[in-house]
């Protein structure tokens, strides 16, 4: 992913948000990619089964046109995160 993005329909910057995926009130939670197609679960009343294979959506929005662009990318490794840390402080 490019660090700075350009809308492909206007060529204007495009600003970094994310899809807000509205559950039960009153939780809140970024909207996820989940690898494969659609699966019913037989727990949860028939629901949807989520794979494993799952990362957050990261959105640009075109500060002009208002295009929508999506990355669902790996989140950060938190144990990689907190040894880089530990070595920083
Ligand atoms: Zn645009």
């Amino acid at each position: 992913m490019p660090n700075e993005l350009r809308c492909p329909k206007c060529t204007a910057d495009m600003k970094q948000g994310y899809v807000l995926e509205l559950g039960e009130a009153p939780l809140l939670s970024v909207s996820q990619w989940i690898a494969g197609p659609p699966e019913k679960s037989s727990f949860f009343g028939g629901g949807l089964k989520l794979n494993k294979e799952q990362y957050p959506i990261k959105s640009f929005r075109c500060v002009r046109c208002g295009y929508l662009e999506s990355y669902a990318l790996p989140p950060p490794n938190p144990s990689f995160k907190k040894l880089a840390d530990s070595l920083t402080n």
